[in-house]
C-alpha cells in the first residue's frame, strides 16, 4: 500500500514538474502614447493640459518606466526581447502650444520624444505651428522631428476620376516631399518615422510606406510588441478624457497580446458594411486565459467566440466614421496588467467620405 502511495506522488510529481518549470511569461511591449495640443484654451478632445502632463512625466518616473525613443523602441522591439516598463511619447501635427505649454516640462524631464509635423500646413498657416527653430530648440531636449504627411488630408480618399495608380502616386509624393521638407527644415536627416493622419490607412498605403523604410503609427490602442506590424503601429491616446491617471495608467502597464491573422485586412470598410465580423489569431495562451477576454465597442461591451487559438467578434450598427473596437485580457502571470489589442475601423458614407 505504502509503495503505491510512494509511486503515486512520484508519477504526480513528474507530471507537475514540467508544468511549473514552464512559468508564464508576460508578453512586454513599448507603450507609446499620442499627444495633440498642450493646453486649456485649444479642442479638449485632443488636448492635455500643461498640469496633466506633468502628472504623466511625473508618475513615468515615480515607477521607473524607461522613456525612449522611437528609433530605440524600434530597435528594441526588433531584437524580439523587450524588457518590461518602456514607455515613448509622441505628439501629432507641431501645434505652437507644444513649444509654449511644453519647453519646461520637456526641459526638466529629459525624456525623448517624437514630434510627427506636416510641413506644407506649417508654410501655410505659420500662426497654427512651431517654427523650424523651435522644433530644433526642443531637438536639445529629446525631440526626434518626424512625418505626419505633408497635407494632413485623409490619405486614403480617392479625388473624382483619380484612378488607383493616381492616387498611390499622389500619396508616394506627400509621404516623400514632407520628409524633404522637414529634413530641410530641421538641417538634419530624421528618422523615418511616420504617423498616419487620423490613424487612418489602407494597405496599398502600409505597402507603400514599408517599401520606403518608413516605421508607421496608427491611432489604434495596445502595447507595440514584436508581432505589431511595422506599419500599423499601436498608440494609446492620452489627452482629454483619456489624460486621467487612474485609466491611463492601466494602459501603460499593458501587455502587448501577440496577435496575427487579423481580418479585415482594410480597416476602411465598404459603405454597405453596417455589419461585420472581426477575427485575429492569438499567437501564445499560456498567460491568460481565452474566455476571459472583453472587447468593447460604441459603448457595448462582446465576447469573443473562440476557434481554436481564433478570436471572432460579430459587430453591428458600424457607425459611419472611425471607430475601435478594443479588447482586453487579464495576464495570469502579472495580477493587475491586461493585455490590450485594438482593430481600427472607418466605414465611409454614400460619398465616400467620413468626418475628421
Ligand atoms: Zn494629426
Amino acid at each position: 500500500m505504502r509503495f503505491v502511495f510512494v509511486l503515486c506522488v512520484l508519477v504526480i510529481a513528474v507530471a507537475v514538474v514540467p508544468l511549473q518549470a514552464k512559468e508564464a511569461s508576460a508578453e512586454h511591449g513599448v507603450v507609446v502614447l499620442q499627444y495633440h495640443h498642450i493646453g486649456d484654451d485649444t479642442p479638449r478632445v485632443t488636448s492635455v493640459t500643461a498640469a496633466e502632463l506633468e502628472a504623466h512625466f511625473e508618475y513615468l518616473k515615480e515607477h521607473d518606466y524607461r522613456v525612449v525613443s522611437l528609433a530605440q523602441a524600434d530597435e528594441i522591439v526588433q531584437s524580439g526581447e523587450v524588457p518590461d516598463k518602456l514607455v515613448a511619447i509622441t505628439f501629432d501635427d507641431g501645434w505652437r502650444n507644444i513649444y509654449a505649454n511644453g519647453v519646461e516640462l520637456f526641459k526638466r524631464y529629459r525624456y525623448p520624444f517624437t514630434i510627427f509635423v506636416n510641413p506644407k500646413l506649417m508654410a501655410e498657416t505659420p500662426r497654427l505651428y512651431m517654427t523650424w527653430a523651435q522644433l530644433q530648440e526642443l531637438e536639445q531636449y529629446g525631440a526626434s522631428i518626424a512625418n505626419h504627411s505633408n497635407s494632413h488630408e485623409h490619405m486614403t480618399w480617392r479625388r473624382e476620376n483619380e484612378s488607383e495608380a493616381e492616387w498611390l502616386a499622389r500619396q508616394e509624393h506627400d509621404i516623400l516631399a514632407a520628409q524633404e521638407a522637414l529634413e530641410q527644415g530641421m538641417g538634419s536627416k530624421q528618422p523615418r518615422h511616420f504617423a498616419y493622419p487620423y490613424g487612418e490607412y489602407n494597405p496599398a498605403l502600409a505597402n507603400l510606406l514599408e517599401e520606403h523604410e518608413f516605421l508607421a503609427f496608427g491611432q489604434h490602442s495596445g502595447a507595440w510588441g514584436k508581432y505589431s506590424l511595422r506599419t500599423q503601429v499601436p498608440r494609446f491616446p492620452a489627452s482629454a478624457q483619456y489624460a486621467n491617471l487612474k485609466t491611463l495608467a492601466t494602459k501603460i502597464a499593458s501587455l502587448a497580446l501577440p496577435v496575427d491573422k487579423v481580418t479585415p485586412e482594410n480597416m476602411v470598410l465598404s459603405k454597405a458594411s453596417d455589419s461585420l465580423t472581426v477575427s485575429f489569431e492569438v499567437k501564445h495562451t499560456d498567460d491568460y486565459r481565452p474566455t476571459q477576454m472583453n472587447c468593447f465597442y460604441q459603448g457595448e461591451q462582446l465576447q469573443p467566440q473562440w476557434h481554436n487559438v481564433t478570436a471572432r467578434l460579430t459587430l453591428t450598427d458600424i457607425p459611419i466614421g472611425r471607430s475601435r473596437v478594443n479588447c482586453t485580457v487579464p495576464s495570469l502571470s502579472q495580477s493587475g496588467r491586461f493585455y490590450w489589442y485594438s482593430v481600427p475601423l472607418v466605414r465611409p458614407n454614400e460619398q465616400g467620405r467620413w468626418p475628421d
